[in-house]
């Protein structure tokens, strides 16, 4: 068996699979194939964000009503028995419920695979490893320009030292890198071109009276914020008011220039 029969011999996931002659096998591949065990922790992950973004932001009680408004409100063509008009509506909520859908899996979902990889790169230059070494926020920022498509800001930070940058990438996407040092623990600052990036897909939190969006991850925790177009992201171990504190001087500081 391969992989894909794996999957499908397992689908939903091995904890709800249905029990068959051939699920003990499955499951025996699945010890030892990272693919899929990789397959499932993603599936995983998905439908709980998504239970997470059905149960508190998609089709809103008032949606619904404005549905069923506009439902009543067209002319029935055709003369039905009375069931009609209800199996219809329900088959219109359903073709909503999937439009709504397809629009998180095709514009939330990408971003937030986006910011899985801000904390890989994170974790991968733990060491702060910059290809400039510079504590001088304009030395950082000129060495920046005409590598990136939008203007990189190098916020300083009285409550971080600011060591250095790099270029990375992200799913394809260039991103400046800037790290900062507190408390013994590397600060990665990313900046990318905010186009196509949807911060909705995390989770909204205010602090000290601006907006945040945030996730976890592995033990790290990031704060994202736009302003101009430029999507910042900031990342580190830090604990939670920390990093908010972090984030929030370097939103200010951004709004500065
Ligand atoms: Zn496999």
């Amino acid at each position: 068996m391969n992989c894909p029969e794996i999957r499908k011999i397992l689908y939903p996931s091995p904890e709800k699979c249905p029990l068959t002659l051939e699920t003990s096998k499955a499951l025996e591949h699945l010890r030892d194939c990272v693919e899929c065990q990789e397959h499932f922790r993603a599936q995983t992950e998905w439908s709980e964000t998504f239970k997470e973004k059905l149960g508190s932001e998609v089709v809103p009680e008032r949606l619904q009503t404005e549905i069923l408004k506009e439902i009543d409100r067209r002319p029935s063509s055709k003369p039905h028995s009375p069931l009609w008009p209800v199996r219809k509506r329900r088959l219109l909520i359903a073709a909503l419920v999937v439009s709504v859908v397809g629009a998180w899996v095709f514009h939330w979902w990408p971003s937030r695979q986006l910011f899985r990889t801000v904390f890989e790169d994170h974790a991968r230059y733990l060491q702060a490893q910059s290809q400039v070494n510079s504590s001088n926020p304009e030395e950082l920022e000129s060495w920046f320009r005409d590598k990136t498509d939008f203007a990189v800001r190098v916020p300083a930070l009285d409550s971080a030292q600011l060591l250095g940058g790099r270029l990375c990438f992200l799913k394809g996407r260039k991103a400046a890198l800037v790290f900062y040092r507190k408390g013994g623990r590397t600060v990665s600052l990313f900046q990318l071109n905010g186009r196509g990036v949807s911060l909705a897909a995390l989770k909204q939190a205010e602090f000290d009276g601006s907006s945040f969006w945030r996730m976890s991850f592995q033990g790290y925790s990031l704060a994202a914020f736009e302003q101009r177009g430029v999507v910042y992201v900031v990342v580190s171990d830090l604990r939670e008011g920390e990093l908010l504190n972090l984030a929030s001087a370097i939103q200010v500081k951004s709004r500065g220039y």
